[in-house]
């Protein structure tokens, strides 16, 4: 068995431009809500991609591990839209950057894109 750590579920540091965590409109279960409110806990959520993650400590080169499901109520987690997000960004609408290009419409920059497609 490997010691590595499963390299699909890690997402670098350097990918995204800041760390910082979003709240969901709503959440599996009451603790997860909260613990992502209070962010007592390295335990985030990103709104853009719909993912849920553990932040690596920064002197392990930093990034973050995806969690597929809820720590407290064991639920599966709604999927990661990264990976339609950029087809979207990229194909779509010919955009150079995943997360700042000046031509990104609004919708993209926050939950708003996904909501509105039913994903
Ligand atoms: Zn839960």
């Amino acid at each position: 068995m490997s010691e590595e750590p499963a390299k699909g579920r890690v997402l670098m540091l350097d990918m995204e431009p800041e760390l910082k965590s979003d709240v969901p409109d709503q959440a599996c279960c009451q603790e997860m809500h909260n613990n992502l409110r209070n962010s007592d806990l390295y335990l985030g959520y990103n709104k853009r991609t719909r993912e849920y993650f553990i932040p690596y400590k920064i002197d392990c080169g930093g990034g973050v591990y995806l969690l597929t499901y809820c720590p407290w109520c064991g639920k599966l987690l709604p999927g990661s839209l990264r990976e339609k997000l950029g087809d979207i960004l990229f194909d779509e609408l010919c955009l150079d950057d995943f997360f700042d290009d000046p031509n990104m419409p609004n919708e993209f920059k926050t939950d708003e894109w996904w909501k509105k497609r039913g994903l």
